[in-house]
């Protein structure tokens, strides 16, 4: 087991730096995100010591799960599942530096609140829609200037940037529009210079679909098969409203 992850890592890291090469990138622009979904405490620490500190659940409670098996020392975590209103307290419970998944304003009200409650903020990333797929979250793109700037007006929360999860197609000429839509957008954002709003950091890009995405400007790559294997249940399980198993 251990080795099968240290041997994909390095398989994955190989992809990775070809991919910055060809796009004339540094390698260090681009950070890897260890998508854990289903993944046990002790696989994700191995992967953690090969050298990739920051982790990215779907789930609350496997958020909780795996918190006291991890630890908080060796690792940064994000959130990057579909958010529901009543969870958000414990998010901010178990160590999660940045929400990628920002997408509506109730969850935004909300979170202003318990982070004011805390007196503390937090790091935010404003996902949108690239694929125009309705089994996917996040912002339409013709809507999402306006929602950053709705959210720039939340003073507990920090918007680092944007994330999307580009089409599922093996095609190419399918899913690099997506990618590139995300880059307009941020490109949109940064001219209107909004306080409280950097927009540094493009989180896009997984295990099927990461070259392309390094191309079109991902700083965060977020992959979980290619790393630790198959899971078996269907993403929808972890995109749907309700997380049910469809
Ligand atoms: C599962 C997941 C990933 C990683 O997907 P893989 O295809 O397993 O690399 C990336 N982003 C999100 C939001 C995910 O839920």
């Amino acid at each position: 087991m251990e080795a099968n992850i240290k041997n994909n890592l390095s398989i994955l890291e190989k992809r990775i730096t070809a991919a910055c090469v060809q796009a004339n990138r540094s390698r260090d622009e681009v950070k890897l995100l260890l998508a854990t979904k289903t993944v046990d405490a002790e696989r994700i620490k191995i992967a953690i010591a090969q050298g990739y500190p920051l982790i990215g659940e779907n789930k609350v409670q496997e958020l909780r799960d795996k918190y006291e098996g991890i630890g908080t020392d060796n690792c940064t975590r994000h959130f990057i599942g579909h958010l529901q209103t009543n969870k958000i307290k414990d998010i901010l419970k178990y160590g999660v530096s940045c929400i990628e998944s920002i997408d509506r304003i109730s969850v935004v009200e909300k979170l202003q609140q318990l982070l004011e409650r805390d007196d503390r903020t937090m790091d935010v990333l404003i996902q949108v829609n690239t694929s125009d797929e309705d089994s996917k979250f996040g912002v339409a793109p013709e809507q999402a200037i306006d929602f950053i700037k709705e959210v720039a007006t939340y003073d507990r929360l920090r918007i680092k940037g944007l994330m999307t999860i580009g089409l599922f197609s093996a095609e190419e000429r399918l899913v690099r529009p997506c990618f590139q839509l995300l880059k307009r957008v941020q490109q949109e954002a940064i001219v209107l210079n909004l306080p409280n709003v950097e927009m540094n950091e493009l989180s896009m890009g997984m295990s099927h679909d990461l070259e392309i995405a390094i191309e079109e400007g991902a700083t965060i790559v977020r992959v979980g098969t290619a790393i630790f294997g198959e899971r078996i249940y269907p993403d929808s399980y972890y995109w749907n409203e309700e997380g049910n198993v469809i």
